[in-house]
């Protein structure tokens, strides 16, 4: 058959595991790819590092080319990584409310996410598994529990900007929440204090404290939470992060860490054009969950964090994942096993044939998504999955031409007498030219050959009958 066929089939005469050399090309590329996902760079390194020690001596699954094995298990690392255990909202385990604190820089989307998390709490939500779906589907139905909803108070705490105050008051409204303000002249951590006694006396159960933010990180706003902190110990303290500030987000992180101790972040903005790498540099920096991500501007606009989706996002492949996810069902270790046996004992027939083009086939429209992706297109190009597709197409109707007979034993086309008979035959069922049919049986039998010389080889003279 054809070279490009050749590549696929690769597969099953290609080293069984993937080693260190063969998988180096693919680490570069993911490193690439981890990089413009503005994942931090250590992040990335450390990340790729572990990926590499996990991939080599892994067995190779058919029909997926170790680059994208590679990708399957960079995203199961992934999703790893960001996932861990469900990371719901704290609530206080006293008879106080609970206290939520949202705290970063200016503009990164506080203010907002105070009211979106109001709106979130106040509405009974069914939650799904922690992990979502990579298809972005809603889990299998009914499966989530039911949350209670809240009661929620929003504490306006930041005081040096006029228009803060306001901004809050406005959403609160929006979203029917209460807005407790002592205006501008206030010690914010008289405020909070007062705000919490406030929310208890009123039945409030839970409080969300918006703070102030600087353009930068600087002492002063460090100091100012840290006293926040002391004063009213919050069940949470969430950085609020917005995923558009790429490699910063790490380093911001980290800071906010070190000096305040987080529990967890609000990724704010993935609704831009960010990879989202930022998710993971928050989580690989801090080990603090990612706990919500806020997706545009509306109220409404605030999800649960699902590490799936969020890894399809950064690496970009979510059909990768699902390519190799499905050639592993199509064709278990045992299928690859006993085809081996067939093409070693020079057993490959024209029914074998079919069976890998029907998974190849199958496989054709995730290789054409494949070479759109920048630095995937090496791997398989849209022209090579093309001229595949038609010739298979044409080789399947040669197939199903033929007799039972015929399929199972293609020496029938070369060795015995009728042999010629048999090709004209093929030729006028299928009204295609003769030399068509001579040169599709002349490059099976090429094919057959060659794979079971590689077989041979690799196995090294094994015996698969006890392999088996
Ligand atoms: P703060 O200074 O941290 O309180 O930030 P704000 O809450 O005032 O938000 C700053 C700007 O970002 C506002 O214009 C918000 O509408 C916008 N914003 C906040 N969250 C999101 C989000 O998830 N997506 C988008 N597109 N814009 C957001
Ligand atoms: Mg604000």
């Amino acid at each position: 058959i054809t070279s490009k066929i050749t590549g696929i089939l690769d597969t099953i005469r290609g080293a069984d595991k993937l080693t260190a050399e063969n998988i180096e090309e693919a680490v570069q590329e993911m490193r690439k790819v981890l990089l413009d996902a503005d994942v931090n760079f250590q992040v990335a390194n450390s990340l790729v590092k572990a990926v590499k020690e996990k991939a080599v001596g892994e067995r190779r699954i058919d029909n997926v080319n170790p680059s994208q094995q590679f990708v399957k298990i960079l995203y199961d690392e992934l999703v790893d990584i960001m996932g861990g255990d469900e990371a719901p909202i704290a609530t206080s385990a006293t008879d106080q409310p609970t206290v939520l604190l949202l705290a970063g820089l200016q503009g990164a989307g506080k203010t907002t996410a105070a009211a979106k998390l109001a709106l979130y709490l106040q509405t009974p939500q069914t939650r799904l598994d922690a992990s979502g779906d990579a298809e972005g589907g809603e889990g299998e139905g009914g499966k989530g529990t039911m949350t209670k909803p809240r009661k929620v108070l929003l504490v306006a705490a930041d005081v040096y900007r006029p228009a803060a105050i306001d901004q809050l008051q406005i959403l609160g409204e929006r979203v029917g929440c209460e807005v407790f303000t002592m205006g501008q002249d206030v010690d914010p951590v008289d405020i909070v204090k007062q705000g919490v006694a406030y929310a208890k006396e009123q039945g409030y159960d839970t409080v969300i404290v918006d703070t102030a933010g600087r353009q930068v990180v600087d002492d002063a706003l460090m100091a100012e939470l840290k006293r926040i902190k002391e004063a009213v110990p919050p069940d949470e303290v969430l950085l609020v992060v917005d995923a558009m500030t790429g490699q910063e987000a790490a380093l911001l992180t980290q800071t906010f860490n070190e000096q305040i101790g987080i529990s967890g972040a609000i990724l704010t903005k993935l609704d831009g054009d960010t990879r989202g790498g930022s998710a993971l540099s928050v989580r690989g920096v801090s080990g603090k969950p990612i706990k919500f991500v806020g997706v545009g501007e509306g109220m409404d606009k605030l999800e649960p964090f699902y590490p799936k989706r969020m890894a399809s996002r950064i690496i970009g492949m979510g059909d990768v994942v699902s390519l190799v996810e499905k050639a592993q069902k199509q064709m278990s270790e045992r299928d690859a096993l006993d085809l081996t046996k067939r093409i070693q004992k020079g057993q490959y027939d024209f029914n074998d044939f079919m069976k890998q083009s029907d998974m190849i086939n199958k496989m054709g429209s995730v290789g054409q998504f494949l070479s759109y992706i920048p630095g995937m297109s090496n791997m398989v190009s849209r022209d090579q999955i093309k001229t595949m597709s038609k010739k298979f197409r044409k080789y399947r109707t040669f197939i199903d031409a033929m007799t039972e007979e015929e399929r199972e034993s293609p020496d029938l086309f070369t060795k015995e007498k009728g042999a010629q008979q048999r090709m004209r035959r093929l030729a006028d069922e299928t009204d295609e030219p003769i030399e068509e049919v001579q040169g599709f049986v002349r490059d099976f039998m090429k094919q057959r050959r060659q794979m079971m010389l590689m077989s041979r080889q690799m196995m090294g003279g094994a015996d698969l009958d006890k392999a088996a």
